[in-house]
């Protein structure tokens, strides 16, 4: 056994790690296929063969910031902004009912057109449906939150992206990490699963900081964790950065597997969009919940927040389609239920 393998094994056995053990692991190639199977295997335990889709419905691609590594920041004129009316949500929510997901993702960039009394009869009327919701709409107050929560919404999405606190402050202009984590606490205190991640990758951006994400999602006790490899859009201040690599996504995310076991963790479009065979390669490395797109094709390709996004040339139907054809094909099977956090481990 090597140190790295040992240090695999005692994070599949205590699910925790050592800051320093984390960078080791990280920093260190020679095991990652046994740290891939490890991740796997503590899924399996945990949270099961089942994979959970959720539909996404992105529904305004108009934001008020300007985070230096996306696509839709307010200074690119280069996109085409749109904005969905309260009926045309309602019914691609309804759409994705009907191709038989249990759970809608409402996601924006930061839109105050949508203001709570808005955003609240949309919550309510699609939860009207049957539907789980999770929301992905960006930093709001306390009060906004707490009537998300009363209208119906069960879960709220916001990375924190990276818990650099230098790095945050120069990619995130007006923005700062301390309201963020304020955010995400007021969202864990009001009752919603709370979804963060990271991007990994990112210029300037080391494994000692990837392994303080990863102990700062344990610390908040997350209940979802997305990763994307942080992929270089064009018109924004990053577009000739280096991107980040699917190899490095995939050891951050089966590390979160091995030290938060029981949560949920999606398999990103952003890892397929590296990789083809992205989305299994990491539905196989720890990860069991797939969000497909359901947004209509005209919008969809206007949603730009990287390039080359996989899926985007696909109808909702088609791509559903092939996602579970894909799932299927290594031995899983797509979930019947809503896919709720099982809290099954520190209990
Ligand atoms: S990452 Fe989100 S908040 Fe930042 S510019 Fe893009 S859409 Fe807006």
């Amino acid at each position: 056994m090597t140190e790295i393998t040992e240090l695999i094994e005692k994070a599949q056995t205590t699910h925790s790690l050592k800051k320093d053990e984390l960078v080791s692991v990280l920093n260190d190639n020679s095991a990652n296929d046994i740290l891939f199977k490890t991740a796997d295997i503590v899924r399996k335990k945990y949270v099961g063969d089942e994979v959970h889709l959720r539909g996404l419905i992105e529904f305004s691609n108009i934001c008020k910031c300007s985070c230096f590594y996306c696509g839709l920041r307010k200074d690119n004129p280069s996109v085409q902004r749109y904005r969905m009316t309260a009926e045309q949500i309602i019914e691609l929510a309804q759409n994705a009912k009907d191709y038989g997901y249990k759970t809608v993702v409402l996601q924006s960039g930061e839109d105050a057109f949508f203001d709570t009394k808005k955003l609240c009869k949309i919550i309510s009327s699609i939860k009207s449906l049957g539907l789980a919701l999770t929301l992905s709409a960006g930093e709001k107050t306390y009060e906004e939150y707490k009537a998300y929560k009363q209208a119906g919404a069960d879960r709220y999405l916001l990375r924190i992206e990276t818990t650099d606190k230098n790095l945050y402050a120069k990619l995130h202009p007006s923005m700062s990490f301390e309201n963020r984590v304020r955010c995400l606490k007021d969202l864990k205190t009001l009752g919603f699963e709370v979804g963060t991640g990271c991007l990994v990758g990112l210029p300037q951006q080391s494994d000692e900081s990837l392994a303080n994400d990863i102990l700062f999602f344990k610390e908040l006790d997350a209940d979802m964790i997305g990763l994307g490899p942080f992929i270089p859009c064009p018109n924004t201040p990053l577009e000739n950065e280096k991107g980040g690599t699917l190899i490095k996504a995939l050891k951050v995310m089966a590390l979160t597997r091995l030290l938060l076991p029981d949560i949920n963790i999606p398999a990103t479009t952003a890892m397929e969009t590296l990789q083809p065979n992205g989305r299994i390669l990491a539905l196989q490395s720890g990860a069991n919940v797939v969000m497909p797109d359901v947004t209509e094709q005209d919008c969809k390709q206007k949603y730009t927040i990287y390039p080359g996004k996989a899926g985007l040339n696909n109808t909702a139907l088609d791509y559903k389609n092939s996602i579970v054809k894909n799932i299927e094909s290594i031995g899983r099977t797509i979930s019947e239920g809503y896919g709720f956090h099982n809290k099954i481990f520190g209990k």
